[in-house]
């Protein structure tokens, strides 16, 4: 088994660096495209913005090409001349789970959305893909991006920033940017606080326990006009720095910032490559997209720590989450003729890919396996998971990707893709 993984560790490696010298074609800064994403449930289109250079390259200057296949989106920045593929990563947006509602059958909306990549030292174009039907990446819209244009924006610096957690050279860490949402001005003590719980919660649970040196935390402190939060459902508006808002898609603790590029405003005084908003109020909820951001409840009662790890898990490699959920709607979420990209669901449409998990688990574990005692602290192909009762697997009988009550952990398959993912992230 550890001969097993070693080599798959060492092939995926391998894959990852046959690549771009980062010297030859970046600069050490970031690049960010804005654009706007629309469509309705069966229409997807890409507006563009505006393009703007900001101060820090927090990423590897080595995993420049992604080669792990998340995510429900992908740009890629390929040079203009040579077509090669310099820069990619896989995403996800707030725009592709709105396709999903009722609302997206009627109608047609746009959200605000923002990639970035190192600054290019010559022209490039910019891909986007999304997944079709299959599930295989179909290119949507492209565009030539001219580095040394006049018309991209500067970046002026607004806030005062501080460490949480530094420990060493950007390009070699996963660097997390913490946002305040919702401390007025006279709580910048109180977000403080909540920056040092963050970090405490982040590295109080297993893999972070193993990977801290892997992590840099710095903090932005942006207050907002009013102190508290947003809750459509309950009609309360407050005037945020994040302009976060519960209630997204009608579900009552579903808590999201629609406005990606107004995040990336904030951001970009530090550098980073995750973004992590933290909400003053003490209602239970929160919210994690893949590659963009997360955020949630930083003065919950009862599990602040467990929400901030559950949702990190989201934003940092799109885990999916492995409890049922309780409406129809939940039951549509995933297509069970496809196998989900997440590492951690399967509708067993094609195991083989699941790398990770089939290397975790024991030859003589029964699939589907049975939530019974003998299996209850192994690996195993469990139903119900992905918001499903039926047609759709998790990993373990228990993992903080499913419930907080009593877990203390997350499963061993989502632990291993964690630490595999950093360090592709960190390399
Ligand atoms: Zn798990």
């Amino acid at each position: 088994m550890k001969r097993q993984l070693l080599c798959w560790l060492l092939l995926w490696t391998a894959a990852a660096t046959a690549q771009v010298r980062f010297e030859e074609h970046f600069f050490d800064r970031t690049m960010r495209f804005d654009f706007y994403h629309g469509g309705d449930s069966h229409t997807e289109h890409y507006t563009f913005d505006a393009l703007k250079s900001e101060p820090y390259w927090a990423g590897s200057k080595r995993s420049l090409v992604d080669t792990t296949n998340l995510g429900n989106q992908l740009f890629r920045i390929v040079d203009a001349e040579s077509r090669q593929v310099l820069y990619s990563r896989g995403y996800c947006t707030l725009f592709n789970e709105w396709q999903q509602t009722e609302e997206a059958t009627r109608m047609a909306r746009s959200y605000p959305e923002s990639v970035v990549f190192p600054y290019p030292k010559r022209a490039v174009v910019i891909e986007f893909y999304s997944r079709d039907a299959k599930g295989k990446f179909t290119q949507r819209y492209s565009q030539q991006i001219d580095p040394e244009s006049y018309w991209v924006e500067s970046f002026t610096p607004r806030y005062e920033t501080f460490d949480v957690v530094y420990q060493g050279a950007p390009d070699h860490r996963v660097d997390i940017v913490v946002l305040p949402e919702g401390y007025a001005a006279d709580e910048r003590a109180k977000f403080e606080e909540a920056c040092r719980g963050f970090a405490e919660a982040m590295f109080a649970y297993a893999p972070y326990n193993r990977l801290k040196e892997r992590f840099n935390i710095r903090a932005v402190w942006a207050p907002s006009e009013d102190s508290g939060v947003t809750i459509p459902g309950e009609r309360i508006w407050r005037n945020t720095a994040c302009g976060a808002n519960f209630t997204t898609f009608d579900s009552e603790r579903y808590q999201t910032v629609a406005d990606q590029q107004r995040l990336r405003d904030l951001a970009a005084h530090v550098p980073y490559e995750y973004i992590y908003v933290l909400s003053n109020t003490q209602k239970y909820g929160g919210g994690g997209i893949f590659n963009f951001y997360g955020i949630s409840a930083a003065h919950n009662p009862g599990f602040t720590g467990k929400i901030y790890i559950h949702e990190f898990g989201h934003l940092l490699m799109g885990l999916g989450d492995e409890y049922v959920g309780t409406t129809a709607y939940d039951d549509t979420m995933y297509d069970r003729k496809l196998e989900p990209w997440e590492p951690n669901l399967t509708t067993l449409v094609d195991f083989e890919r699941k790398q990770i998990w089939r290397e975790l688990l024991e030859q003589t574990t029964p699939v589907p396996t049975p939530t019974t005692e003998p299996y209850r602290e192994k690996v195993g192909v469990y139903e119900g998971g992905g918001y499903a009762a039926k047609g759709i697997y998790r990993p373990a009988q228990q993992c903080l990707m499913n419930s907080f009550r009593g877990v203390e952990a997350f499963c061993p398959v989502c632990q291993v893709a964690i630490e595999r993912y950093v360090e592709f992230l960190c390399e």
